[in-house]
């Protein structure tokens, strides 16, 4: 068998803002299951190496498999929606999420830790909480950069805690599209991000937040 040797140091926590997703000019659908909330929602737990190189694909011999994630499908359904087109019920998103980025921590974490850390993490930052707690609202407004960094800051306790990345409306707007946030080799903790030099991708010092 081909071994492919899958280390990394940490772990990118990345989360969406549906609405940034879903207004731009490619659109979105809403999954099978219905709308999801107007909440963050999961991309992914992704291993990375602290000189910004990262592992993929790691173990083909560990595919997704559904039957391993069966207690935690609703909680998935909710906090890690697909809003890709065509419509789909998460798996082919998750089943990228596993066999592109999972596999290469699957030595620390299997396929039911993997999921279950990114649920656990969700809840821990609390993000959408933090930012409205600074007043920073999802109802199409402008903030400054900073202000959402520093919120962040507090939901995470750590000030390097990672970068925003932005993307663009139809009218130009650079808007909040995803948070990465920085978490320990064990998927657990939130730390302060090991690289260097990784900004705030994309995002102009005034970021819209549109609704969802
Ligand atoms: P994008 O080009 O949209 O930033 O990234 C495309 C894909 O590459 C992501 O969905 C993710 O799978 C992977 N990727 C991008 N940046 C990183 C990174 O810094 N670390 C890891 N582990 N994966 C990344
Ligand atoms: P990455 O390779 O960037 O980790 O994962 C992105 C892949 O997942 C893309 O192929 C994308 O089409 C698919 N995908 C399915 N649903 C979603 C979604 O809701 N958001 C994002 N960013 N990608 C999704
Ligand atoms: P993936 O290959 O990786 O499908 O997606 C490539 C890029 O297109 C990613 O940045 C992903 O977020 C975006 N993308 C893929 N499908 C959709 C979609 O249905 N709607 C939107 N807005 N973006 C998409």
């Amino acid at each position: 068998a081909v071994v492919v040797r899958c280390d990394y140091d940490f772990f990118y926590f990345v989360q969406q803002w549906p609405g940034s997703y879903c207004d731009t000019s490619q659109g979105c659908c809403y999954p099978t299951t219905g709308k999801p909330a107007s909440d963050f929602g999961i991309h992914g737990l992704w291993p990375n190496n602290d000189d910004g190189s990262y592992p993929s694909n790691c173990d083909p011999n560990n595919p997704f498999d559904p039957s391993q994630i069966q207690d935690l499908l609703s909680s998935l359904q909710a906090e890690w929606p697909s809003l890709s087109c065509p419509s789909s019920d998460g798996t082919s998103f998750w089943t990228h999420e596993w066999d592109k980025h999972g596999t290469c921590s699957e030595s620390v974490l299997d396929e039911h830790d993997y999921f279950a850390a990114a649920l656990a993490l969700k809840s821990q930052a609390n993000l959408l909480q933090a930012l409205e707690n600074a007043g920073i609202n999802p109802n199409g407004s402008f903030y400054a950069l900073s202000d959402i960094d520093n919120a962040i800051e507090q939901a995470t306790g750590n000030k390097n805690y990672g970068y925003v990345s932005c993307n663009t409306d139809d009218y130009g707007n650079g808007q909040l599209y995803q948070v990465y946030i920085c978490v320990d080799h064990s998927g657990q903790n939130f730390i302060n991000c090991p690289t260097n030099g990784v900004t705030d991708q994309n995002c102009p010092s005034s970021v819209e937040f549109p609704s969802f």
